[in-house]
């Protein structure tokens, strides 16, 4: 990924028009089966590398609604394959590629976020 929206979230989308890659999508039209709160396509995510900070966390009201996931990387493929089986993302399929795992699209993400950070969903901002 990426960046992901916890249940902090208060749905008030302010962080869906500053993404760069239009990642992010509102609780109505979460590709998720829970469907509650806004949600970040991790297949899209890039972590806005080319920004000082994340563009949606740098809005977002919110402490603890962003907070990192792990990189959206081919090392994690079996992470993001898991997590689709539990319902927390769903990558999407694409009609000739497949599905855009880790694996088929690994996205741009920042090096100088520790994987214990990422593993504890640390807050971005
Ligand atoms: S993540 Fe933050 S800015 Fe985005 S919808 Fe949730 S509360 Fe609003
Ligand atoms: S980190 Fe950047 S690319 Fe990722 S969801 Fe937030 S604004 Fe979009």
């Amino acid at each position: 990924m990426a960046v992901m929206i916890t249940d902090c979230c208060i749905n008030y989308d302010t962080c869906i028009d500053e993404c760069p890659a239009t990642a992010i999508v509102s609780a109505n039209d979460s590709p998720i089966v829970a469907k509650e709160y806004t949600y970040v396509k991790p297949e899209k995510c890039i972590e806005c590398v080319d920004s000082s900070v994340p563009k949606c966390a740098d809005v977002c009201p919110t402490e603890g609604a962003i907070v990192w996931d792990m990189p959206y990387a081919p090392s994690y493929h079996e992470y993001y394959m898991y997590g689709q089986t539990q319902g927390l993302y769903a990558i999407r399929v694409h009609p000739k590629k497949g599905m855009l795992s880790p694996e088929m699209q690994p996205r741009p993400f920042r090096e100088n976020i520790s994987i214990d950070q990422r593993q504890s969903h640390e807050s971005v901002l």
